[in-house]
């Protein structure tokens, strides 16, 4: 610990050029949803008391090239946070959601989680429930497909929360084009099986139908072969990675809490969020649980911020 800490000073001496301090304490106002109440510098931007936020550079000395240039980017982000004020009272949200961290510029080294492992697995693709980091963020994953609700696409682009999609050929079949509409508003489509079977009691080539013909099906109608991949019920084994892996799929993410309209159900014994926990919910509508899906989303927002957390993009960390 020591010797680390010492590594991490002398790096900090080399950087201290004070941009690199002033970007640290902007990333923190922004980050702990600071900016999002003081409705911009001027810019007449709505609601909210004008109160300065911690850390901003306000009546410094005029400044010029990367100082400036941080300014630039300082006022993009409180502009977006202050339209996500504006979204998250327009669709009722409880609180403005807070704002993601920049992604990191090397995706952290995913290992498969204690306990979820199979025999002999090095070289298979990891099976995770949450992603290695130390940012108070977390990633919402929806599954399956059978509720295409198009409230659900305004609402997330307007809100400017990611979440990633997990989808079975048999429920989105009937409607490829909502998933194409929500791929151009920059959801990653990845890969939940074609039939949505227990994988476990097939045989190794019903499992490579399942999975690779899916590989396969999103490649035609999204352009694109997922990379990600997570198992109907979150049921494995060997075969299951093997094949998956045969078709290009990297990463297996499971969830550690799942996200309803009125609860949320939680894997870890303290019942809370971790700092890149993955949040499973699904498409469905009022037939199948006690909401929409703007329901669902108010109640997991809420959930997420009261709890001090941001939703970042799991494609960014996996
Ligand atoms: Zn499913």
């Amino acid at each position: 610990m020591q010797l680390v800490r010492q590594k991490e000073k002398s790096a900090m001496k080399r950087h201290r050029s004070g941009v690199v301090v002033l970007a640290a304490l902007l990333a923190a106002a922004v980050a702990s949803g600071c900016a999002a109440e003081t409705g911009g510098r001027g810019e007449g931007a709505p609601g909210g008391p004008a109160k300065p936020a911690a850390g901003q550079p306000g009546e410094a000395a005029p400044k010029a090239g990367p100082a400036r240039a941080l300014d630039t980017y300082a006022e993009a982000l409180r502009k977006k946070q202050a339209a996500r004020a504006v979204a998250a009272k327009k669709w009722g949200l409880a609180k403005t959601p807070l704002a993601a961290p920049e992604p990191p510029k090397v995706k952290p080294r995913i290992t498969t989680r204690k306990g979820f492992e199979v025999r002999d697995d090095a070289g298979l693709p990891p099976v995770f429930t949450t992603v290695p980091t130390k940012e108070k963020i977390v990633f919402l994953t929806m599954d399956d497909g059978a509720e295409k609700d198009p409230e659900l696409l305004r609402m997330m682009t307007e809100l400017d929360i990611p979440y990633s999609a997990f989808l079975s050929d048999y429920v989105t079949n009937d409607d490829y084009g909502y998933f194409k509409k929500m791929q151009q508003r920059g959801v990653v489509i990845s890969n939940h099986t074609l039939n949505h079977r227990y994988l476990p009691g097939l045989s190794y080539a019903e499992q490579k139908r399942e999975i690779c013909d899916q590989q396969e099906k999103i490649l035609k109608h999204y352009g694109k072969r997922p990379t990600l991949f997570r198992p109907p019920y979150g049921n494995y084994n060997r075969d299951t990675l093997v094949v998956a892996k045969s078709c290009g799929i990297t990463a297996v993410p499971l969830w550690s809490s799942e996200a309803f309209p009125d609860h949320m159900e939680w894997r870890e014994w303290d019942r809370d969020l971790h700092p890149g926990d993955i949040v499973l919910t699904h498409f469905r509508g009022k037939e199948d649980w006690k909401g929409s899906m703007p329901d669902m989303i108010r109640r997991v927002m809420k959930t997420i911020t009261d709890k001090g957390y941001a939703v970042a993009k799991l494609e960014d960390y996996v």
